[in-house]
């Protein structure tokens, strides 16, 4: 990937992106409603307010996308060319703030699960990723079907 934006530019266009109600998000709430599932948008009073809480799983889904959060192996996640240390710093805070995050939310009997940006570009494949994410926010509560 070309790197033509100014960190000032990008940060803004992401900013913008990283907002509520982001595409990729609407696009699994959709899939994973289809299959049954109610939830509770953005779980503010949560750690790192994990965009989908199903409180009667006890799961929090993170929507991550791809750039920001360092979707490992993801062509997505691209470092820019230019301000490399600028960048890999903050990398490394998302990074750092999404585990510390999860961390919290699992001690506190949280399952958290991720659904990167790259997994929800079509609505076919949200529904791939939510049908398998089901089964993640399921097990456990087998008896209760
Ligand atoms: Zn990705």
């Amino acid at each position: 990937m070309v790197d033509t934006l100014t960190p000032a530019q990008r940060s803004e266009r992401m900013s913008r992106i990283r907002s509520t109600n982001t595409k990729p998000e609407v696009t699994l709430r959709k899939a994973l409603h289809r299959l049954g599932f109610r939830f509770r948008l953005h779980g503010n009073r949560l750690p790192g307010k994990p965009d989908i809480v199903l409180p009667r799983y006890r799961t929090a889904i993170f929507v991550h996308g791809c750039f920001w959060h360092r979707h490992e192996g993801c062509k997505v996640a691209t470092t820019p060319k230019t301000n490399t240390s600028f960048w890999v710093d903050k990398f490394n805070r998302n990074v750092a703030r999404d585990a510390a995050a999860a961390v919290e939310l699992q001690a506190s009997g949280w399952k958290v699960l991720v659904a990167w940006e790259c997994d929800l570009r079509t609505p076919e494949k949200a529904a791939a990723k939510a049908a398998k994410l089901s089964g993640e926010i399921r097990a456990g509560f087998a008896e209760e079907q």
